[in-house]
């Protein structure tokens, strides 16, 4: 299997190369050079196999000829290993045919560890096999910075910095990223905003002697693998028993389009999906373009859904891709002109092309804290304000009464208690293998707003030898 970028001006590249770039040469993502197509009775399974066996039948076509099954499958069974559920992910019934795909039971309670548990220990192995090490720098506003450290952490080939504003991201959430004990995990507390983090992320990979020398990495969402990795829960929802065979609607709260463009992926590998429903709250540049066939950039608004309030969508070029018949010059072209403008009309066969499968729909926070309050009535259950996002939009959009409903909780309620104890009183606990989260010690390093004293923290703590 090889993979071609979406601008089509960067070298197609195997699986190993892809998962390490990143973003391609000219500025596109990597997608695979054909959809792998799976019979039916692929994507039913090993009989009676457990989540590891089925993700390595859908995922081994993508690694072909890079990877080999044994080392992949022991790979894939450690990702999996450390969910706290024997099912990994779920199916739990909402009523009214309706379900909810948990995919909260990783360590960081959210469905990122999905992909991540997986995607570290992918780059350790290849890392490894190259004789190679990487320096992953990333910034968080509080909600991905524990997952990256979670799937990094004891991994041999890679060093790990995450830079969080100090003082301004919630107790839970720092305290998942430094009370994790491992030598090769840096936590650094930056004197500053979210966005001055990102931006001395921006500037250390800028930095092209800084970047050699620490061999910097990132495993961002436009990662290939992360989108690989997703695609496996959508069949093994798909598969189960209660659905009865029919072809699901799917309904995703979205922020970068990473996770329903696996749901995508899955139905362009042969899986029978009835439609794919995008959620979003206020920031709804999505369920805009799927009302006009118009996508247009508006101003970010804080909102109780954190990981969804996003500009612009990074992976929904991979959809656009299809959408212009993987014509990479008039992609390229095309989003050149959306960079410019902060506007795209892709044309009224498009438009309709794209709402064939996917349709979207936006709650502000007053009707997510309805829906929060509202499940909690009808089935005892909380849900975290993305996941309400989803089976709400799901509800609404659901064209065919028929169809089961799969909606996907991202996160686990914990994760956000302010805003489920808001809506609905209650206070959600931590599982028990994080209650002690509080009494954990916590490791992190403070520092000024200042790119030579982050560098040469990281040249310390990396072992660098550091600019002669
Ligand atoms: C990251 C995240 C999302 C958005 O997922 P995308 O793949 O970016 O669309 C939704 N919910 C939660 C809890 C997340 O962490």
């Amino acid at each position: 299997m090889r993979y071609i970028s979406t601008r089509g001006a960067a070298p197609a590249l195997p699986f190993d190369e892809v998962l390490l770039t990143g973003l391609a040469l000219d500025g596109g993502l990597y997608v695979p050079e054909a959809w792998p197509q799976m019979a039916p009775d692929d994507l039913a399974g090993p009989a009676g196999a457990g989540y590891g066996a089925l993700a390595l039948e859908v995922m081994k076509p993508y690694v072909a000829g890079c990877l080999d099954e044994a080392a992949f499958r022991a790979l894939i069974d450690e990702s999996y290993a450390g969910f706290d559920n024997p099912e990994v992910a779920p199916l739990v019934p909402l009523g009214d045919n309706a379900w909810l795909l948990e995919l909260f039971h990783g360590p960081t309670l959210a469905f990122k560890d999905f992909a991540l548990q997986l995607v570290g220990r992918l780059f350790d192995h290849v890392l490894a096999r190259r004789g190679e090490r990487v320096t992953i720098v990333g910034a968080t506003s509080g909600d991905t910075g524990s997952a990256a450290i979670e799937a990094c952490r004891d991994r041999e080939a890679i060093e790990i910095f995450i830079l969080h504003p100090k003082g301004r991201v919630s107790e839970v959430q720092r305290r998942q990223m430094t009370t994790v004990d491992a030598a090769n995990v840096h936590n650094i507390a930056i004197d500053g905003t979210f966005d001055d983090c990102q931006d001395l992320v921006k500037a250390l990979f800028n930095d092209r002697r800084f970047r050699a020398e620490a061999r910097l990495a990132a495993v961002n969402s436009i990662n290939w693998a992360r989108i690989m990795a997703q695609i496996v829960y959508y069949v093994w929802a798909a598969r189960r028993p209660e659905l009865g065979g029919r072809a699901p609607v799917f309904a995703v709260p979205t922020g970068n389009f990473g996770n329903v463009f696996a749901g995508y992926a899955a139905r362009r590998m042969g899986l029978p999906v009835a439609a794919l429903v995008v959620g979003s709250n206020r920031n709804d540049i999505l369920t805009r373009f799927f009302e006009t066939g118009r996508l247009e950039v508006a101003e970010v608004h804080p909102t109780l859904s954190p990981s969804m309030d996003i500009q612009v969508p990074s992976n929904f070029e991979r959809l656009l891709f299809d959408l212009y018949d993987r014509d990479g010059p008039a992609l390229s072209a095309a989003m050149t002109s959306f960079r410019e403008t902060g506007a795209l009309e892709v044309g009224a066969a498009r438009h309709r092309a794209a709402c064939a499968l996917f349709a979207g729909h936006r709650l502000d926070d007053a009707a997510t804290k309805r829906t929060m309050r509202e499940i909690h009535a009808e089935t005892g259950m909380l849900v975290d304000p993305h996941s309400a996002i989803g089976i709400a939009a799901g509800r609404a959009r659901r064209r065919d009464p028929e169809a089961p409903l799969v909606a996907l909780a991202t996160a686990h309620p914990a994760k956000f208690p302010d805003a489920v104890e808001a809506a609905t009183g209650i206070r959600p606990a931590l599982p028990a293998r994080l209650a002690d989260l509080y009494e954990r010690e916590e490791r992190y390093e403070v520092l000024p707003n200042a790119l030579a004293a982050v560098r040469d923290h990281i040249r310390a703590e990396a072992g660098l030898r550091g600019a002669a």
